[in-house]
């Protein structure tokens, strides 16, 4: 027997990029990782890494099946090696599971079929997931494959949070409904609040606030409600979508702006939310510009908190009360001052942070709130390449 741990290979596929983990589940350390980006275009990068071994390239890579192959190479040529590397698995990230998924799914026939038949719910995601999982079943045949869902976690919605009151025929003819996204960030952080906690019953709330933005309420690890909904552009205010939007907006642009059903689409998911309101969609920046006296980011900070406290206003009514808030992902684990501004407006929920513990910079999961606060206010860094690689070791067991 091998004496190294096993090992799982995670692989997130995009249109054109191939990004991939090599991960031990059981203790969660990264071995290696790498991407190839701009993928068919005339020059594609690579990266990958290894220890402290780096390297980075700019050549073509033709498509998914190049891309794949260049990181078995750099495997072998800058480790580790793949004889040696004991992958037991291969974990492939699935934004859409529809109805069919609840949990991690391994990857036969049918499940590529479905994930295949899922593809008019999200058009630039499954399809360009079906290329990695291809690619890599050929490549590496000996190891089972497992897609671990993005809204698996949202299965268990109740129907009253995942039901849309639109016309019962037409949603039931095109899967209209609430499936949630970043579930499995979601399903990650919530489960180690309850690891940190050692507490079977806690109502809490995390807020993924990343580029995408996404906010869950979660009772005693099960998901009861969450702010993506048919797809990623529901909810919050994000990076570069819109979040929560009157869709009369859409009949409106359409019959009087003269726009096109496309040019919505990209309006409202690449040209919107921080990037629409200050031109800059990097919370680092739009924060620098507000310090600095700029009306149109400060606007646009407080745009972002008025969601943030409408979210966790209601979610806590919907769940009788609140026990933890939970913060992760880019701008939740390392913007202070956004913690501190909505746990401000949060008053009424008896929440106070402890102000040292929040500004105090740490990759562990942590309390920030003060021992005195109704709730419990933490910040526990996402870490979705793991729970895929955890998920997909989960099912094998
Ligand atoms: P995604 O995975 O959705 O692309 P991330 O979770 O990496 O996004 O989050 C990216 C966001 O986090 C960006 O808006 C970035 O500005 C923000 N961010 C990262 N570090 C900080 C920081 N120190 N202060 C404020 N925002 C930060």
């Amino acid at each position: 027997m091998s004496e190294t741990p096993p090992r799982v290979l995670v692989i997130n596929s995009g249109s054109s990029s191939l990004k991939y983990q090599l991960v031990e589940p059981e203790d969660g350390v990264s071995i290696a990782s790498g991407i190839a980006e701009r993928i068919g275009e005339p020059v594609s990068h690579t990266e990958h890494r290894f220890g402290d071994k780096e390297v980075a390239m700019d050549q073509p890579i033709l498509d998914h099946t190049a891309a794949l192959r260049e990181a078995l190479r750099l495997f072998d040529q800058v480790g580790p090696k793949l004889e040696e590397a004991n992958i037991v698995a291969v974990g492939h990230r699935v934004v859409q599971g529809g109805r069919y998924f609840s949990g991690p799914a391994l990857i036969d026939d049918q499940t590529r079929n479905l994930i295949d038949q899922l593809s008019p719910l999200a058009p630039l995601h499954n399809p360009a997931h079906l290329k990695g999982i291809d690619v890599a079943r050929k490549m590496l045949p000996d190891v089972p494959h497992v897609a671990v869902f993005d809204t698996a976690f949202f299965q268990s919605l109740p129907d009253e949070s995942a039901t849309y009151a639109l016309d019962k025929e037409t949603a039931d003819k095109y899967s209209i409904r609430r499936y949630g996204a970043h579930g499995t960030s979601h399903q990650y952080v919530s489960g180690r609040v309850h690891d940190l906690l050692g507490r079977k019953r806690i109502r809490q709330i995390v807020l993924h606030l990343g580029n995408g933005a996404s906010a869950s309420a979660v009772v005693n690890g099960e998901a009861v409600d969450t702010s993506m909904g048919l797809t990623p552009l529901e909810g919050l205010v994000m990076g570069t979508r819109t979040g929560d939007i009157d869709p009369a907006a859409v009949f409106h642009l359409m019959r009087n702006g003269g726009m096109k059903i496309d040019e919505i689409d990209t309006l409202f998911n690449k040209r919107s939310g921080l990037k629409g309101l200050t031109g800059d969609n990097d919370m680092r920046s739009v924060r620098a510009r507000a310090n600095a006296g700029d009306k149109e980011a400060r606007l646009a900070l407080d745009v972002v908190l008025h969601r943030l406290v409408k979210y966790v206003g209601a979610y806590a009514a919907e769940m009788g009360g609140l026990d933890v808030l939970t913060f992760t992902a880019g701008i939740g684990e390392n913007d202070s001052a956004l913690r501190q501004e909505l746990c401000d407006k949060l008053k009424m929920f008896g929440i106070t942070l402890d102000p040292v513990a929040n500004v105090l910079r740490s990759k562990d999961p942590r309390t920030i709130s003060a021992a005195d606060s109704k709730v419990r206010v933490m910040v526990v860094p996402t870490n979705e390449e793991l729970a895929i690689a955890q998920q997909a070791m989960s099912l094998l067991d």
